[in-house]
């Protein structure tokens, strides 16, 4: 095999031998410490995207880095028909970090919500008493909570769900952040539960108006709904609380965690229920040969671990106020930019032109070459969410390169 020697060689490589199912910006990455990746080429960049939120703690964190080498050379994986000397320890630390009774370990983010949805739908028969086959989940207009053939089942996207019919029945869609809709759907005997994530992050960080999730919450309560929250990419502090329904009395009955519980070192995906709702699932019911593996389970104790020590939900809160005053002011002198809107360090911009306009592709380029990543989410929207270890010099300093690159078009 050839050696890679640039970042057109890789790129070459990888459109040659990898199935076409990305997009990538044309950065080939090499090396990555805290907020910071650096490429092929040994250009240093400013990561403004940390893995769609899953590298919260910053790149390469050296505790989980740790946990990982000490846990790869003791045990790495069991499969759940033994028992190991780390699950136990995880999911006493997992239920008690996040105020739950019981999780059920998985891998995945997409895996989390197909998990969350079998939980549910086994909840409405068999608790709620919902004729079988017969149970319904309210689900939003913009969702994304994976690529599984459920998942996609009752995403808007066509090019989410184009020819991967048939499709899975059993959901309906309503408009996000819309109370009134909500509570005319949940009267229907069927809906067993609503899933939602607390901010719309893949479709452009739509945060709903404050009060929503609790109404949705309440509404859920009074008529006997599961309210599952996917919190994979609002959640782990990334949104300046440890859960995005933290801002509000929202506690999930379900709660949904991916991405950043690992840091972004190994795939460790959660659902979270309390035992009348958990009980439903017995033994031989649903499973996954890697969920709760020794090393992903050492892997997120020693994530989460950072999280709290490193106060990085209250760094992320802070930052994040710093990041859209500063956007804001930016933006009363500049028309190409229409609003910023965000919560913590869960941010994004809306470009002032057609969704399908190719700007926010050249800014994000115009990005690159001054030395920052971030990816454009829908059209003309770019996601900015870097890893919450970031310092207040640095994010001025990042202010610096989005408004310069900005003023260059
Ligand atoms: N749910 C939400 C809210 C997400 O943002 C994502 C990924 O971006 C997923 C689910 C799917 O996670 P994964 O890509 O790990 O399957």
């Amino acid at each position: 095999m050839d050696l890679v020697m640039n970042s057109q060689s890789a790129i070459d490589l990888e459109n040659k031998y990898s199935a076409h199912n990305y997009h990538p910006l044309p950065a080939v990455l090499a090396r990555g410490e805290g907020v910071f990746v650096w490429d092929i080429e040994d250009k240093k960049y400013y990561d403004f995207l940390s893995a769609y939120s899953a590298v919260n703690q910053g790149h390469c964190h050296p505790k989980i880095i740790q946990a990982l080498k000490e846990q790869a050379e003791k045990l790495t994986l069991t499969s759940r028909a033994f028992y190991s000397d780390a699950l136990g320890m995880y999911t006493e630390f997992m239920t008690s970090y996040f105020g739950y009774e019981k999780v059920l370990p998985m891998n995945t983010g997409a895996e989390a919500v197909e998990t969350a949805i079998k939980l549910c739908r086994k909840w409405g028969y068999e608790k709620k008493g919902v004729t079988p086959n017969q149970a319904k989940i309210v689900v939003f207009d913009g969702n994304f909570h994976g690529r599984t053939t459920t998942i996609i089942s009752f995403s808007n996207d066509p090019d989410a769900y184009n020819n991967y019919g048939p499709l899975t029945t059993g959901f309906v869609k309503i408009p996000y952040n819309d109370t009134v809709a909500l509570q005319r759907e949940l009267t229907d005997p069927n809906i067993v539960g609503v899933l939602v994530e607390p901010i719309q992050g893949e479709a452009g960080v739509f945060v709903p108006d404050d009060g929503y999730l609790a109404a949705l919450k309440k509404n859920c309560r009074t008529n006997n709904v599961l309210f599952i929250g996917d919190e994979i990419q609002t959640g782990i502090a990334r949104t300046g609380k440890l859960l995005a329904t933290d801002y509000e009395d929202a506690r999930p009955d379900i709660l949904i965690l991916g991405k950043a519980l690992a840091g972004g070192v190994y795939p460790v995906s959660a659902v979270l229920a309390d035992n009348h709702i958990m009980e439903v699932i017995r033994p031989g019911q649903h499973g996954s040969t890697f969920g709760g593996n020794p090393l992903g389970s050492k892997v997120a104790i020693a994530a989460l671990e950072v999280v709290r020590d490193e106060n990085l939900a209250d760094n992320a809160m802070r930052l994040g106020e710093i990041f859209r005053e500063r956007t804001t002011s930016f933006i009363e002198k500049n028309e190409l930019i229409q609003l910023v809107r965000g919560k913590g360090l869960l941010n994004a911009i809306v470009i002032n032109d057609s969704p399908d306009s190719m700007t926010a592709w050249n800014i994000c380029l115009k990005l690159k070459d001054n030395g920052l990543l971030a990816k454009p989410t829908h059209g003309n929207i770019i996601r900015f969410a870097p890893p919450l270890v970031m310092t207040e010099e640095q994010l001025h300093d990042c202010c610096d390169i989005i408004e310069r690159s900005i003023r260059a078009f």
